[in-house]
């Protein structure tokens, strides 16, 4: 297949490119990418000599663009997005832009040149939050509570509306909170390795217990590709790793693991509308698609630990870049 990968020089769509380009020599793939705050050649950096693939400087909104680069492909797997939410409580407007303006103009380009796949990659902050008990089924009905996940919903309901009315061969994933390597230093896990590191310390929200459930990376890759491969058009296919943790619970694995102590840790105001608790039942694509992951949470901790340790040279440059300089001033961090 040709594919195109669109954000595939963020976190999670570096990731996904590295993985297609290694186990499916039969596949061509296009990364477009606008190179946002958030996007980074540097984590494509070993893939750049392969002849299958090919990066591309744009914007999914240039629907020229878009259109001449659907016109050669087979399929589209759909990652870029802004995805902080803090940035999407100061300036909701480039998330609307973005995640549904960007959207709707990938699904008119795959309608017009009938492409055979549409991964539409998504997250289980659709879904709203959870109380103490339950998970997040395909069913859930969808209640986003930040503009971040308000745009993402609004998106997945664009891409579900292509499948019922143009037949558009349509998959929608939801995904828990990834971690791993190459993700922007902006994030909980590498902001919190990286200040740890540096001896700084740790700022976190309200009283620590908002419940995450924690995927690596390269599990939720794998499941992408399933989806991509042998996911039924039409469906969502939710994705998580059953690691559910409070943010204070990592903050203390990290302290320890980093050889820090609990004086790093500093308490902050909570984000406004901060969801309590996520948690994903991924039994669907289990069962039908044969997804599971290959990570504990304590073997892919230490990995991604080990990752940021031997590769200060990718974050380090990259951390007066984001918000989390800003932030550290602000005393505000996030957990997605
Ligand atoms: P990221 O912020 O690391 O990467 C986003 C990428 O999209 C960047 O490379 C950026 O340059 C690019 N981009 C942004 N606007 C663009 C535009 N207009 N045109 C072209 N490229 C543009 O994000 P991520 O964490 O890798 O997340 C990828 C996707 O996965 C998102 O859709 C997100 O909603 C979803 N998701 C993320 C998580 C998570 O924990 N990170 C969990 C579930 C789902």
């Amino acid at each position: 297949m040709r594919i195109i990968v669109t954000g595939g020089a963020g976190f999670i769509g570096s990731n996904f490119v590295r993985m297609l380009l290694n186990e499916h020599p039969e596949h061509e793939v296009t990364v477009l990418d606008a190179l946002t705050y958030a996007g980074n050649l540097a984590s494509l950096e070993d893939l750049q000599s392969i002849p299958r693939f090919r990066f591309v400087h744009g914007d999914i909104c240039d629907a020229p663009l878009v259109d001449s680069l659907a016109a050669k492909a087979d399929a589209i797997v759909h990652f870029a997005a802004e995805s902080h939410v803090d940035r999407s409580i100061s300036d909701p407007g480039i998330f609307v832009q973005t995640n549904v303006q960007g959207t709707l103009t990938l699904l008119e380009a795959a309608k017009k040149h009938k492409l055979t796949r549409f991964v539409h990659v998504s997250t289980d902050e659709v879904y709203g939050s959870l109380g103490p008990t339950g998970l997040f089924t395909e069913e859930t009905p969808i209640a986003p509570n930040s503009p971040y996940s308000a745009s993402k919903a609004s998106s997945d309901l664009m891409a579900r509306a292509y499948h019922e009315t143009f037949g558009l061969p349509v998959m929608i994933t939801r995904c828990s909170n990834n971690y791993g390597p190459y993700q922007f230093p902006e994030k909980l896990i590498p902001f919190f390795i990286a200040s740890l590191l540096d001896g700084a310390s740790v700022p976190v929200y309200g009283d620590g217990l908002n419940v995450r459930d924690w995927l690596h990376v390269e599990d939720h890759c794998q499941a992408i590709s399933l989806v991509l491969h042998r996911g039924v058009p039409g469906e969502v296919y939710n994705i998580g790793g059953n690691n559910e943790r409070t943010n204070l619970a990592i903050t203390q694995l990290l302290i320890e693991k980093l050889g820090r102590d609990e004086r790093a840790i500093k308490y902050v105001q909570d984000r406004p509308g901060h969801d309590r608790r996520y948690a994903i039942d991924a039994s669907k694509i289990t069962r039908e698609l044969g997804w599971k992951p290959k990570y504990t949470f304590e073997t892919g901790i230490a990995q991604t630990i080990e990752w940021y340790l031997a590769n200060r040279d990718w974050w380090e440059p990259l951390r007066s870049r984001g918000l989390d300089s800003k932030r550290a001033a602000a005393n505000q961090v996030s957990a997605k």
